[in-house]
């Protein structure tokens, strides 16, 4: 009864205010969200709560692109909120959330909290954010104007205390507060300005940028985990080109992918990253799945080769493939802790490059089987695409491939001289064991870089 009335209070008090936002302004209705979505809120409201669908979704539908998952706020605890769906479960440590499940559905929903300042490191980033607040609080911890609309499913209205609809019509990407204390708060923030700027085409308000550049080095800070899962959402966005050069712009790559920035700056690097991402944006445009590992594979490449022609003046070519991989993946874990369920394939996918360059003998019977062949060959074709080694090597293997066993036979190429040579013992610093690329082709040719 009292929880009755006061969210009659509450509603009232909303409707007066000028942020609410009625229907017919701005069409968004309620059979555009998702049962879960719907159901999520309805039950929370029934129970008495306030409940509303926040964040990227309301974003979404009002630009009519279908969101990707929902997520909603509520004055409930989560606890309260766990009771209230059967197959729901509690997540989290420092902050706890509710996913409840419906179907394949998964909606998140957190209570309403209030970013806490009084909790910072020595550069003012915000270490604890777990203090429940209230709706307005909820708003004003967001990160930018169109991400923090609240939409009631029960009748339809957008609550918007930062005029996110007028920035969203503006197709402007502004920060909550102000930017330079926002962005020391929590420095994604940037990252996360760049990505929504390049996958909404919209332009980074020149207040929220002008301070990005100069505070671009406090990324550094930001714990590696968490930067990894942001450049990853960042990368199979669909809109990961148009990040990247977002980044650029705003003078933010310089250390996030450490050498990135020097990837970039060489012609054939760049060529290269740029055709992995855009190829990578088509997949998921089309719906098709991406693999993390073969994106980084292809974002660390030149690096890798530049370590591997070094390498090459002291180890036969494989086992300098070996210490350049590992010298690369070292230096990239400090600041990006890439997990190694992807380093392994992305290993896999950089030594199976040297096995494509032998098309004699059996190899290439061999090389056809391993389990890894689609992403090297897509690797492959993607090093000619760029002007790296020759087409005509991609186009070999592309007829190979789909050749009868006769035409097989006839496409093998007579062995080059050192590969008739005997096998000679391994050589110290090559790596004992390893993944399915590292199969026994001691003689493999150098593939020389070409820049
Ligand atoms: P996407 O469609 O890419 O998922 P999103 O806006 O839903 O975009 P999420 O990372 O899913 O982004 O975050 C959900 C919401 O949580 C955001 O819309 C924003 O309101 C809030 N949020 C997320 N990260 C931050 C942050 N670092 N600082 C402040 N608010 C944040
Ligand atoms: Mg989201």
């Amino acid at each position: 009864m009292i929880k009755k009335f006061i969210r009659r209070v509450l509603r009232l008090d909303a409707r007066s205010g000028h942020s609410l936002i009625p229907v017919s302004k701005h069409g968004v209705r309620r059979e555009a969200l998702s049962h879960g979505a719907r159901k999520t809120c309805e039950v929370l409201q029934q129970a008495g709560h306030s409940a509303y669908v926040v964040g990227g979704a309301v974003r979404d539908l009002l630009l009519g692109v279908p969101p990707k998952d929902y997520d909603v706020a509520t004055s409930a605890l989560p606890e309260e909120v766990h009771k209230l769906f059967r197959r729901s479960r509690l997540i989290g440590r420092r902050f706890k959330l509710v996913h409840c499940m419906f179907g394949s559905e998964t909606i998140e929903v957190s209570t309403f909290r209030a970013g806490d300042s009084s909790d910072t490191d020595e550069h003012g980033r915000v270490l604890r954010d777990n203090v429940y607040g209230s709706r307005e609080e909820d708003a004003a911890r967001r990160d930018f104007t169109v991400n923090a609309m609240y939409y009631d499913p029960h009748d339809e209205s957008i609550l918007d205390f930062h005029n996110g609809l007028r920035d969203l019509k503006k197709k402007t990407v502004r920060i909550i507060g102000d930017p330079g204390a926002r962005f020391r708060e929590d420095p994604v923030r940037m990252l996360r300005a760049a990505r929504f700027a390049a996958k909404l085409e919209f332009k980074i308000d020149p207040a929220t940028r002008a301070p990005i550049a100069e505070m671009a080095k406090l990324i550094e800070n930001v714990p590696a985990a968490r930067l990894f899962d942001e450049m990853l959402k960042l990368l199979l966005s669909g809109h990961a080109a148009s990040c990247v050069r977002e980044l650029r712009e705003a003078g933010l790559h310089h250390g996030l992918l450490p050498m990135l920035d020097v990837i970039l700056e060489q012609p054939m690097g760049e060529r290269f990253v740029m055709l992995a991402l855009g190829e990578t944006d088509e997949r998921v445009r089309a719906g098709k799945p991406v693999s993390p590992a073969f994106l980084f594979a292809s974002l660390l490449w030149h690096e890798v080769l530049t370590a591997w022609t070094k390498e090459q003046q002291n180890a036969r070519p494989v086992a300098a493939l070996h210490l350049a991989m590992d010298a690369v993946l070292d230096k990239q874990t400090d600041k990006l802790a890439i997990p190694r369920r992807f380093t392994a394939m992305m290993k896999e996918i950089w030594l199976l490059q040297p096995r494509f360059e032998q098309r004699s003998g059996k190899r290439p019977f061999a090389l056809l089987e391993n389990e890894r062949f689609r992403a090297g060959y897509d690797f492959l074709a993607l090093r000619s695409a760029s002007g790296e080694c020759p087409q005509e090597l991609t186009d070999w293997w592309e007829r190979f491939q789909h050749a009868s066993p006769d035409t097989r036979e006839d496409m093998l190429k007579p062995a080059a001289p050192d590969e008739r040579r005997p096998r000679r013992r391994r050589r110290p610093g090559r790596k004992p064991g390893g993944s399915s690329g590292s199969g026994d082709n001691g003689g493999a040719p150098p593939a020389a870089p070409a820049d």
